[in-house]
């Protein structure tokens, strides 16, 4: 290794290779604080030149690399598991001009999304996904899980806004294909092959995104519910307003954790099992359109409406709070997994009782996005790694008996690998390991993530 670490230090400076235990300790766990290990360093390149040189440095040493944007995914991915180079892009963090011709934008992969954000909401455009990590997570991180998140429904997951590519592959070699061209059918669409490929056949350094309109005119509604299935109703409703963007849904137990921890107050005065949390965004103000639609539907027993900006983020933090606020209890088993829309409720309903029967005093907390069937499963105060093993398979075999997928969003990583098999079938995990040993014959990028 010491003979690696020299090379690496003559390509990137001294400074940008971490060997230091107290510098590389935050890069050898995530935010999860569920895994963590030993990395043989930590190096970060500055452009895509670099990282092709530490991609070809490495590959040349037989020493595997484990990629990293902000750490903020899900399901080990981003850890290092056995003494691997951990590649840091936090340095690509070019932001070129908006091109407000194509609605288009050129961003170096380190970029976070809230950077990106900041860069093209003065131009009244925005990025398609958002969601709760956007201070850190990275856009080349977001492409390489094609995360989803709250505004799914309306402008589809990550994969949908990437309209080009910059990668260096397993070998060092750099494929580049950034003009976004709206139309392109000339062979295999290598973008989309790489968005959602978890770091796993190359690492992304550029990226060409699509922009959509960023509506100025918002309304937020939280809605109190008597079941699942009537929140499923009245989104099968909203979806005939053109301006609806997000349909969110959590639950009593998971209301009470996020007021105890964040101190909000209580939203409506009686209580309520179950709570849906409405967004619509247009160029003039939608609020009628979604007042007059919800004022026919029975199944809302209470409504919060907020139009204005402080009174939208009070409502949307009851749900975007769920994630730290189940956090501040303890370390969760964190799922996620999707089922289709139909059974949503069925799913719901069976969820805290499959955990209850391998992990009896345990907490299921369930929240999620309607639309998409996708529901966050969090299981705090399993005794042990037995017991979080147990709700795993449990939870999971029971999503792909609904004909679910056991990762609707955050990816297989290492830490949902071993039920791959539930989702996809052999034939399908065989073509998978094809492509991976095509273009990684070695095993150099992410060993043990995603595939077996
Ligand atoms: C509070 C919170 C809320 C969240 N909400 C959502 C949500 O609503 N929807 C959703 O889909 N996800 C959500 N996530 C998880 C989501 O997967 C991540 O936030 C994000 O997509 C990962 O970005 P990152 O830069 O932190 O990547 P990391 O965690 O660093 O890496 C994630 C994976 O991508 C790989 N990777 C990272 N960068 C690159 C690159 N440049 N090239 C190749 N591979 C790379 C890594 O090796 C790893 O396998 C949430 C996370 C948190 C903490």
């Amino acid at each position: 290794v010491s003979g690696l670490l020299e090379r690496l230090q003559a390509v990137l400076g001294p400074e940008h290779v971490l060997v230091d235990p107290d510098l590389r300790a935050s890069y050898e766990t995530d935010w999860t604080r569920r895994w963590t290990a030993t990395a043989s360093a930590v190096v970060r390149p500055a452009d895509t030149s670099e990282v092709a040189d530490v991609v070809r440095t490495c590959a040349a040493a037989g020493q595997p690399m484990v990629i990293r944007g902000g750490g903020t995914g899900l399901v080990n991915g981003s850890v290092p598991a056995a003494g691997e180079v951990v590649v840091s892009l936090e340095r690509l963090r070019t932001l070129d001009a908006v091109d407000e011709v194509s609605a288009q934008i050129t961003v170096g992969a380190g970029v976070t999304l809230a950077a990106l954000q900041a860069q093209v909401r003065p131009l009244g455009l925005d990025f398609g996904v958002d969601f709760a990590a956007r201070d850190s997570c990275t856009l080349g991180g977001m492409v390489a899980t094609n995360a989803g998140g709250e505004r799914v429904l309306r402008w589809g997951v990550t994969r949908t806004q990437v309209a080009g590519i910059e990668a260096v592959l397993a070998d060092g070699t750099v494929i580049s294909r950034l003009a976004g061209l709206p139309k392109d059918n000339t062979g295999y669409d290598l973008p989309g092959l790489l968005a959602g490929s978890e770091g796993t056949l190359a690492v992304i350094t550029r990226l060409r995104l699509r922009l959509v309109p960023r509506l100025p005119a918002r309304v937020v509604a939280l809605l109190a519910l008597e079941s699942v299935a009537a929140a499923v109703d009245v989104v099968r409703r909203l979806r005939s307003l053109a301006s609806l963007e997000a349909a969110e849904l959590f639950l009593a137990d998971g209301l009470t954790l996020v007021r105890r921890h964040t101190g909000s107050p209580a939203p409506f005065v009686a209580t309520y099992p179950v709570f849906l949390l409405a967004e619509c965004a247009a160029r003039t103000d939608p609020s009628e359109e979604l007042l007059e639609l919800l004022e026919g539907a029975a199944e809302v027993a209470d409504a919060v409406i907020a139009s204005d900006a402080p009174g939208r983020s009070a409502l949307w933090r009851y749900r975007e709070a769920h994630t730290e606020s189940i956090n501040a209890e303890g370390v969760p088993v964190k799922l996620d997994v999707a089922v289709p829309l139909p059974r949503l409720a069925e799913a719901v309903d069976r969820l805290p009782g499959v955990v209850a029967a391998v992990a009896p005093g345990a907490r299921t907390v369930l929240f999620g996005h309607v639309n998409e069937g996708n529901l966050h499963v969090n299981v705090l105060g399993a005794p042990d790694a037995a017991a979080e093993h147990a709700v795993e398979v449990a939870v999971l075999e029971l999503v792909a008996g609904l004909d679910g997928s056991i990762s609707a969003e955050h990816g297989v990583g290492r830490a949902k690998r071993e039920f791959l098999r539930l989702s996809r079938g052999p034939a399908e995990i065989a073509a998978m390991q094809a492509i991976k040993s095509a273009l990684d014959p070695n095993g150099m990028l992410n060993p043990g993530v995603l595939l077996p």
